[in-house]
């Protein structure tokens, strides 16, 4: 991590938790928290359950995070959700193309940039997630792989909107498989990223927090946290233990 940019821990829950249990994780969190000023901290909640959860950070520095929204504000999108709709519940935060929307639900960089810009325009902070497969990475594809997922949306937006945006390195062999990238591994990829945005802007490139995700956990956050280039985490199944969830914010302090 750098000191000079913002650092974040990012929790996805992905579609786990009935609302009882959603209810109990987030009072756990909001309790059992010391947050630190300069890490943020943000969960990202399944949508049923934003107006609960809302109330219930709205004393809190815990930002409130969304997984997916549809590009359009309203209309006959049937079972969809709108960045707009979420900004009335104090969400503030959209993740945007993570791996599993890409794989099982569509999401091809088309959309993906017209989610990304759908976001922005409702004051919610995208976080663009990008990987490679493991079969891309075997055939020594995965930069060409991430910057087609960066260039997709800068094609949409502009480098300028990346000001306002988070980007989310989430190789997806290491996605829920307890397989990690090593420090090493991940801070070369997050290096050869970082250097990509630098070539459109300097400026941009310097401020933009890159977070790691992929089977991160209490035990490897903190060398993982370590790597210059590395800016925080996106983390799925340890974000529902609040233990392991507080001990990777506290890493990354
Ligand atoms: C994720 O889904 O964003 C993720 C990183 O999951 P996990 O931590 O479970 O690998």
């Amino acid at each position: 991590m750098s000191d000079s940019r913002r650092r974040i821990i990012a929790g996805n829950w992905k579609m786990n938790c009935s609302r009882a249990e959603a209810i109990q994780l987030a009072s756990a969190i909001v309790a059992d928290s010391n947050l630190n000023n300069n890490v943020e901290m943000l969960i990202c909640i399944p949508h049923i359950h934003m107006a609960d959860i809302s109330k219930l950070l709205i004393n809190s520095k815990i930002y409130l995070g969304a997984q997916d929204a549809h590009w359009e504000s309203s209309g006959a999108f049937t079972g969809e959700i709108s960045s707009s709709m979420l900004a009335d519940y104090q969400v503030s935060h959209l993740l945007v193309g993570h791996s599993e929307r890409r794989e099982m639900f569509a999401d091809d960089d088309s959309r993906v940039a017209k989610k990304f810009a759908a976001a922005l325009n409702y004051g919610l902070k995208p976080i663009l997630c990008i990987g490679e497969s493991l079969e891309q990475r075997k055939q020594e594809m995965t930069l060409e792989v991430l910057k087609s997922q960066c260039q997709a949306v800068v094609d949409v937006v502009g480098i300028n909107a990346f000001s306002q945006a988070y980007v989310a390195y989430e190789p997806i062999w290491a996605i829920g498989t307890g397989q990690t990238a090593t420090p090493e591994q991940a801070e070369q990829v997050h290096a050869e990223i970082r250097a990509w945005f630098a070539e459109q802007s300097k400026d941009i490139a310097a401020q933009l927090p890159i977070l790691y995700g992929g089977s991160m956990n209490a035990a490897n956050a903190e060398d993982l946290l370590a790597q210059d280039n590395i800016d925080g985490g996106l983390i799925g199944g340890a974000s529902l233990k609040v233990e392991d969830f507080l001990k990777i914010y506290s890493a990354a302090g």
